[in-house]
């Protein structure tokens, strides 16, 4: 018979999913996927930190463990570990119980428990989001009914910040709006604003009265865990609200694991106590309560001052790679003579660069080269090794030639 599904239509493929099938079937021996945002070895190969491993092992061993449920919220020390990291050891927030911490799942759990609490308990239901932004943002704030509108960002002629733009388009949102801001190693683009600049759009978003939402995915990815959070910190420093996502997926290398909490930062610990009542009522007929182990392996590393220590050193020796990556990167394009200011590569920080390649160049390159990427032209730097790198720029060289 018939099937009761028969007229589903077929949806297109998520893109960046669809880059990753295709470099799997693809049995070219060069092959190299610069498209999903992991952080790969030298070898090309997945990379697990040791302290990680260290983590898992301490787990395994003790016996006083158990699987039963966690609360509704998560493990209550991962929570308070987590709010410590990004704001601070001694964030008068914290302090003063203004905090209210969720374990979620992951940064992407994180950032919808966020959008349907602001769906449903917000007064003003439009999120601006940075043009361009991470894919799945706008499928997150779209399932959770939030209006969508854009701020811009990112100035393609200077591969940089469009920061009188983003000034502009946030000075003419109307009163109370949702911000979305990315903490540090924007993605797609890999471009931040400065501490100065980060001072200004604070102060414009206050006066303003505009809402920030923090999506923190890449601390420590850029200068170091501290630095990174700046712009969370100045905003809490003010006594103001805001929401804030973090993920551990690519600073702890634990994606599949999907670690990640939602804090909110509210204005006494008597709304932050409303607050939790009502993350629970959201989380409850989505998944219950969230899983045990990734978020007990995050608990381990940052409450043990020596395995918290060896976390940091690891990661310092990832975003120092992913930083010399850039310069051979750079160099090697010029050495080649490969047409184009190329001086972004090493500007852009993170994870990646927008290399602005074009979709045509991309399609060319994933043909003739097997080089897979977005088509935006986002590049994993994390992805790339000194010993592709040579191939990577014949690649582009051919496609800035030759399409
Ligand atoms: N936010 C940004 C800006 C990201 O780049 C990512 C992942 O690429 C995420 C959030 C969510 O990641 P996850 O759900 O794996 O924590």
């Amino acid at each position: 018979g018939d099937s009761a599904f028969e007229n589903v239509p077929r949806a297109p493929d998520v893109p960046i999913y669809a880059v990753m099938v295709a470099y799997k079937e693809d049995t070219s021996p060069v092959k190299l996927n610069l498209g999903m945002g992991v952080y790969r070895s030298e070898e090309g190969k997945p990379h697990l930190p040791n302290v990680v491993r260290q983590a898992e092992q301490l787990l395994v061993n003790d016996l006083s463990t158990d699987k039963e449920y966690l609360p509704i919220t998560g493990i209550v020390q991962f929570n308070k570990l987590s709010a410590k990291l990004i704001f601070g050891a001694d964030s008068p927030a914290i302090k003063e119980n203004r905090v209210i911490t969720v374990q979620c799942v992951s940064g992407s759990g994180s950032l919808r428990i966020g959008a349907d609490f602001l769906a449903k308990h917000y007064h003003q239901p439009t999120l601006y989001l940075s043009q361009p932004t991470y894919q799945n943002h706008l499928s997150v704030f779209t399932a959770a009914g939030l209006a969508m509108k854009t701020y811009r960002y990112y100035d393609p002629n200077t591969h940089g910040l469009d920061f009188q733009g983003m000034l502009e388009d946030l000075g003419a949102a109307s009163f109370g709006s949702i911000v979305l801001l990315q903490v540090c190693g924007h993605n797609p683009t890999g471009v931040d604003p400065t501490p100065e600049q980060w001072e200004q759009i604070r102060q414009l978003m206050r006066l303003k009265g505009l809402f920030p939402f923090f999506d923190c995915a890449y601390q420590g990815f850029v200068t170091n865990l501290d630095a990174d959070v700046l712009p969370v910190r100045l905003f809490i420093a003010d006594g103001g609200e805001c929401l804030v996502a973090q993920s551990y997926s690519k600073i702890m290398g634990l994606y599949g694991e999907r670690v990640g909490t939602l804090s909110i930062v509210c204005k006494t610990s008597d709304v932050a106590s409303s607050i939790e009542s009502q993350l629970k009522l959201i989380i409850r007929p989505l998944y219950s309560n969230p899983p045990i182990h990734g978020a007990s392996i995050v608990t381990a590393i940052l409450k043990d001052r020596e395995m918290y220590s060896q976390w940091a050193a690891e990661l310092k020796v990832m975003t120092d790679r992913i930083a010399s990556l850039r310069q051979q990167l750079y160099n090697a394009l010029l050495d080649r003579g490969t047409p184009g200011d190329w001086s972004h590569i090493t500007r852009q920080v993170g994870m990646y660069t927008l290399t602005g390649l074009n979709a045509e160049q991309v399609a060319f390159m994933t043909k003739e080269y097997h080089i897979y990427m977005s088509s935006d032209g986002r590049m994993n730097m994390a992805g790339l090794s000194s010993k592709t790198i040579p191939y990577l720029v014949d690649g582009i060289h051919a496609a800035v030639t030759l399409v």
